[in-house]
């Protein structure tokens, strides 16, 4: 039998086959490191660039999901930045169903780590050279009934970029509207301060990237319902940059 990731890979392969593109190998992942780590770029001669990043907390799952069904559905038109996609970043937590991974590391609290080790340190290489203009993370949240973000934006960059991705999300589900969330203020389903935490948005921020988000879908939805939320927050994302 095949193991969760291994179906997943092959699932993901055959999405990029659709697109005749290639999925990148960037790195390995796991204590035994027999996990590979996969990058995927479409529209890559463009100059600015957007990328996603999806399963981080391997049993958050809707992310890789949504990341595949992007692939199979996305349409590409001239206007459009490069789009990349760390589809699945925390396979040795996907495959056994676990939030943290095989050495029980969160690794969404190892970003600013220095040296990077394991796979923090594969999925950061393959961004860290990139023209970013945003990055999003796409997680789920097991307490909410609502999605949110985190938003974190540089000081030129317009922050109603994460109105727009929360109007996104309100077509397919609930808005988390609590003014706090988790102890953080927050308005209207966005979370604006970022804290030094060590989350792969944090590092991006810290780094110089003008919007780095955090996407929270409540997983109390069906599956189907969190991929639609994710794929529809990509595409408006796409589309800001279209403008
Ligand atoms: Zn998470």
């Amino acid at each position: 039998m095949p193991s969760k990731y291994q179906v997943f890979v092959k699932d993901l392969r055959a999405a990029c086959n659709m697109r005749g593109v290639e999925p990148e190998h960037i790195g390995h992942a796991g204590r035994s490191r027999s996990y590979d780590l996969f990058k995927v770029t479409l529209n890559p001669r463009r100059k600015r660039a957007v990328c996603f990043v999806c399963g981080v907390h391997g049993n958050e799952t809707s992310g890789p999901a949504s990341a595949i069904e992007f692939l199979r559905t996305y349409r590409s038109e001239p206007s459009h930045p490069r789009i990349i996609i760390l589809p699945n970043a925390n396979p040795s937590g996907y495959d056994r169903d676990t939030y943290r991974n095989d050495r029980n590391l969160n690794p969404n609290r190892h970003f600013s780590d220095r040296p990077l080790t394991g796979e923090v340190a594969a999925l950061y290489r393959a961004i860290a050279h990139e023209p970013l203009e945003a990055f999003a993370s796409f997680h789920e949240d097991d307490v909410k009934k609502g999605s949110y973000l985190y938003g974190f934006a540089r000081p030129a960059a317009d922050p109603e970029l994460f109105r727009t991705l929360i109007r996104a999300a309100s077509r397919h589900g609930p808005i988390c509207t609590d003014t706090r969330i988790y102890r953080r203020r927050a308005e209207k389903g966005v979370i604006g301060r970022p804290v030094a935490d060590g989350s792969f948005e944090w590092r991006m921020h810290d780094d110089g990237v003008p919007y780095a988000i955090c996407m929270e879908v409540p997983d109390v939805l069906s599956m189907r319902n969190c991929i639609r939320i994710n794929v529809g927050v990509m595409e408006a994302m796409v589309r800001w940059w279209s403008m």
